[in-house]
């Protein structure tokens, strides 16, 4: 049973269902994606960290984000697994937990080039397929309301002002230890939303049928609880 606004919902009918949330840099996807998949009980699908965990092990190992051929073979093999442990969600690749590694800045610098090669894309998108094959899933990127779920029973894009969304990546590495200016997040921000949106094989688009949250103005809970609402009331 759910409670929203004092209503009570059976939540018996949404099991099994699939919920994809596409926007760019800093919308709020992981946060929200993870609240929602709490508390639905369903399974939460950080696409973008696989992506970067496939960069940060590139970068280890000397593989230029350039070198499209090493990279997708090495997307083919690479184990990249999620565990959740002590209720916290973690990532590993090869049995190395990447969880603080991939959200360092040189990961992000390079993570969006590595994203726009096709066998890359082809070897994550298969990956994830897999993972949401039993659906009770929400699942956050950029292309998984497009290309990775394509017949998902909700559809969200998520979006904000690159002011809001370069402050709050502001705070996230500030919580990392990491220092930064405002302008430099927001240059990154815009330089990343320029290459995920105009590169050529699955850039990030709104899907026709999603429902767009402009989170600029909301807060987490109120983006959590707007999502599980079109969740009760557009999934059947
Ligand atoms: O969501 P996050 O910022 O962690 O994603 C990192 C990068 O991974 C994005 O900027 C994008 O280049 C890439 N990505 C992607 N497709 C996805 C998820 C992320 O190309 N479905």
């Amino acid at each position: 049973m759910l409670h929203v606004n004092d209503v009570k919902y059976n939540l018996t009918r949404l099991k099994g269902k699939i919920i994809a949330i596409d926007g760019p840099a800093g919308a709020g996807k992981s946060t929200t994606a993870k609240l929602v998949a709490a508390r639905l009980g369903y399974t939460y699908l950080d696409t973008g960290a696989m992506y970067r965990a496939l960069t940060h092990y590139a970068l280890k190992n000397n593989i230029d984000p350039s070198d499209g051929k090493k990279l997708s073979a090495l997307a083919e093999k690479l184990p990249v697994e999620f565990k959740n442990v002590d209720g916290v969600n973690r990532v590993f690749i090869n049995g190395e937990d990447v969880t603080e590694a991939i959200r360092t800045p040189e990961v992000t610098q390079n993570v969006s080039e590595v994203a726009a090669h096709p066998g890359v894309r082809k070897a994550m998108v298969k990956k994830q397929i897999e993972i949401g094959k039993h659906g009770s899933i929400v699942a956050e990127g950029r292309d998984t309301t497009t290309v990775v779920f394509p017949n998902a029973d909700l559809k969200i894009y998520l979006d904000a002002s690159v002011k809001q969304r370069a402050q709050r990546r502001l705070l996230d590495l500030a919580k990392m230890g990491i220092s930064t200016t405002l302008e430099e997040q927001e240059s990154e921000i815009k330089r990343r939303d320029e290459y995920d949106s105009h590169r050529k094989h699955s850039p990030l688009t709104k899907a026709h049928d999603a429902f767009v949250v402009d989170t600029s103005k909301l807060t987490i809970e109120q983006q959590v609880d707007r999502i599980i609402s079109l969740a009760l009331t557009h999934i059947h």
